[in-house]
């Protein structure tokens, strides 16, 4: 478990952020992946794995693991709380969508729910890379799968 501190984001962020931390979704490996990937940021301690279930260009099944810090995992927790059942092409773009928040601090154009509660780490520059784990691995992951096909 790392020892840094959840930062300090707005009160209501904070408590999605500590609750998605506390109770992760979609937490554990998946019987039958397309893909396991996983990922590392050195600069705080952060792991994130992600089991990726992949069928009729969607992500159908996805499953976490991996330790860190609030930030990293949490993350995660809403990554795949997210991405589940949705087509390859917008999960793409919420990749992207999310990267934008995470330098701008703007929140995304269109709703993404409790993800939108990361937008206050872009005043954390060295917690971005936390919040950024998942996601990395995700597109990671899309590319590999996707090449392979
Ligand atoms: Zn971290």
């Amino acid at each position: 478990m790392s020892t840094q501190a959840t930062p300090p984001l707005d009160e209501l962020y904070r408590e999605v952020v500590l609750d998605h931390y506390r109770n992760p979704r979609h937490r554990g490996a998946l019987a039958a992946p397309t893909g396991h990937f996983e990922g590392m940021n050195p600069v705080c301690g952060d792991e994130v794995t992600l089991d990726l279930r992949i069928e009729n260009g969607r992500i159908e099944g996805i499953g976490t693991g991996g330790r860190g810090c609030s930030i990293s995992q949490a993350s995660a927790s809403m990554l795949a709380d997210w991405v589940e059942g949705r087509e390859l092409s917008e999960v793409r773009e919420a990749i992207g969508a999310v990267r934008h928040m995470l330098q701008t601090g703007e929140p995304p154009r269109t709703d993404m729910g409790d993800i939108e509660a990361l937008a206050g780490v872009a005043q954390f520059p060295v917690r971005v890379k936390c919040a950024l784990l998942s996601w990395n691995v995700l597109e990671q992951g899309l590319d590999e799968i996707t090449r392979a096909a």
